[in-house]
């Protein structure tokens, strides 16, 4: 396992993976590596011959008020996780590999980024699809690995590779959780030990309102009702949104009576969590 710090010498591995014949998979990371990652990886390392993790926590992506300069990080410990779960290379650039003085060029969507995490975060999805179309160039993976846990982020990246015609596939992998139901995040290193407890009110919400699902209910608003009183029933959560949406176009649909995603963002404490079901797994 290799750990590279610029585009020229991904390219130089790839390339020379490119004449073996051999096939490349990458998961893109903000690094501080979980369970979460590693599920991505183990996805990718079956799928393809050689497999890329890209660990780069991309200033773009984060709102001036956001968590930038505290984003957890630990190259040693993901590492090792990635030698162990199989990968093959680590690209590990500084901010300066990926934005050059003079940078300019971005991709941005004008749907389902105005909608859940878009309207907290207004610059959010444009550095995500400005980054992980880099990261297609850089590394022209045949398939790239995301995580069901960020569904709006999964769900952006397929309409953009569709829009822009990028000839990579794209797989979705499911939540990984603690065992007590907490989906594992880098963020929840911020949690203090009475905020990782009240933290699982997010689950225990995912919990019930795939139930509710699994009994019949079609009602939007009254899934999404039972789930945000049980929220609100702990007192460290403060709801961004508790939504159920159009699993093609994000907008919020008053019935479920298509592929629907279900989808909540709860700060605990000055932490920002999020979780969610799709509808088509209850
Ligand atoms: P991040 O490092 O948080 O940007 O996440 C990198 C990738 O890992 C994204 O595709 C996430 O959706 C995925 N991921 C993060 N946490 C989990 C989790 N608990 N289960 C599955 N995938 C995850």
């Amino acid at each position: 396992m290799k750990i590279v710090k610029t585009v020229a010498e991904v390219r130089e591995q790839v390339r020379a993976w490119r004449a073996e014949g051999l096939t490349v998979g990458l998961v893109p990371t903000m690094g501080y590596l979980h369970e979460g990652h590693a599920s991505l990886i183990d996805a990718s390392v079956r799928d393809n011959d050689r497999t890329v993790v890209s660990d780069f926590v991309n200033p773009m992506q984060f709102g001036p008020t956001e968590d930038l300069e505290t984003y957890p990080r630990d190259l040693d410990h993901d590492a090792a996780l990635v030698e162990a779960h199989g990968g093959d290379l680590i690209f590990n650039p500084e901010p300066g590999e990926m934005y050059h003085e003079g940078f300019s060029s971005f991709v941005d969507m004008t749907v389902l980024t105005q909608e859940l995490c878009g309207l907290s975060r207004p610059v959010h999805f444009r550095g995500v699809c400005t980054v992980v179309s880099k990261l297609f160039n850089i590394v022209t993976p045949d398939r790239a690995y995301f995580g069901k846990k960020d569904a709006q982020q999964l769900a952006v990246i397929k309409h953009m590779v569709d829009d822009l015609n990028m000839p990579l596939e794209i797989i979705g992998c499911p939540i990984i959780r603690e065992d007590d139901g907490l989906a594992k995040s880098s963020r929840n290193t911020y949690l203090s030990a009475e905020e990782r407890q009240a933290a699982l009110i997010l689950s225990k919400s995912i919990k019930l309102g795939m139930e509710l699902v699994k009994k019949g209910e079609t009602d939007s608003s009254k899934i999404t009702g039972e789930m945000t009183k049980l929220i609100e029933s702990e007192p460290l959560a403060k709801i961004d949104y508790v939504k159920l949406v159009d699993l093609a176009t994000m907008q919020q649909i008053p019935a479920l009576d298509r592929p629907a995603l279900c989808a909540i963002a709860v700060y605990i404490g000055k932490t920002r969590l999020i979780d969610n079901f799709f509808t088509e797994d209850v």
